[in-house]
């Protein structure tokens, strides 16, 4: 199937060039981060065939314009040992562990790229239908993966695929059990069902122990005193969807990253990974820099 012409795509072409007109990525960086380099990490989901060489476009172009990052340099964040040379350093994530990721990973990894796949391992071997009986069976409703794409069957990665994954250098990390909106549980066992529940799983399935958990919907709103407390408790590293770049001694541990998709235009999507929409997430940065402290280190850059 070819990639379609909507008039969604045709706003964002718009909006592309109207941030590149302006330069609006350099005007957030000064505004919002003090002129600081960092950390970006970008977050997909599907890559669906049809657009899996508007993926790979997007991929070549981010090594060109970045330092690609490992899942280590946000342990490096974490440490306050991270260092960044005179361009962003980028690192690139999964979330829900869909089997069409398996490809991309193996195509990224002969690349040289690692990147960090945030799986739902209730998820893995399973259709999206399988997955929702499986919850049922403990009477919980979970979240109808890929219900916005219909007409894509989906499925999860096998537990096989995501073990090749992990020889590959990639790392694999832990995101709801049941895809449930954490900001809407306030039940300890929903807690430990949709959080600790995952993390245990993922640790067994690599062998080591899970320290980074992806917030299913990614949003500040998504989240709760409890669940955060319950995270921080089982020493995770959280990572949030709210756009911007990670600066050590500057911007909250709670860590940010920036949605995109292989479906939209490929300027509209360069404009987001250089910081292009930063400015519409201040609220969400404000709200997490008020749960937690800044990243360890000097401010780089
Ligand atoms: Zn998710």
């Amino acid at each position: 199937m070819r990639p379609r012409t909507t008039f969604n795509t045709l706003k964002r072409l718009a909006a592309a060039e109207a941030m590149r007109l302006t330069r609006r990525p350099e005007r957030n960086r000064r505004r919002f981060f003090a002129g600081q380099r960092g950390l970006r990490m970008l977050v997909f989901h599907q890559v669906f065939p049809e657009y899996r060489r508007h993926f790979e476009q997007l991929i070549e172009w981010c090594q060109a314009t970045f330092d690609m990052a490992g899942p280590h340099d946000v342990d490096a964040l974490h440490d306050g040992t991270f260092t960044v040379g005179k361009r962003d350093k980028l690192l690139v994530t999964f979330d829900d562990g869909f089997a069409n990721n398996f490809d991309v990973g193996c195509w990224l990894a002969r690349r040289g790229i690692h990147a960090t796949f945030f799986v739902i391992p209730s998820y893995l071997g399973r259709t999206t239908a399988e997955f929702l009986e499986f919850h049922r069976g403990q009477s919980v409703d979970a979240f109808p993966m890929g219900h916005r794409a219909p007409h894509q069957p989906c499925r999860g990665m096998t537990r096989d695929h995501v073990r090749e994954l992990r020889d590959l250098g990639h790392r694999i990390a832990a995101h709801n059990y049941a895809h449930r909106d954490l900001g809407r549980l306030d039940g300890g066992d929903d807690l430990a069902y949709e959080i600790g529940r995952s993390i245990d799983e993922v640790s067994e399935l690599v062998g080591t122990p899970c320290r980074d958990f992806a917030i299913g919907f990614g949003g500040t709103e998504h989240v709760t005193a409890a669940a955060l407390e319950l995270l921080h408790q089982r020493g995770q590293r959280i990572y949030f969807g709210v756009r911007g770049i990670n600066a050590s001694g500057s911007t909250p541990t709670l860590l940010l990253r920036d949605m995109i998709s292989p479906s939209w235009p490929l300027s509209f999507a360069r404009q987001v990974a250089l910081g292009g929409l930063d400015d519409r997430a201040c609220g969400d940065r404000a709200q997490l820099a008020e749960w937690s402290e800044p990243l360890p280190g000097q401010q780089l850059g």
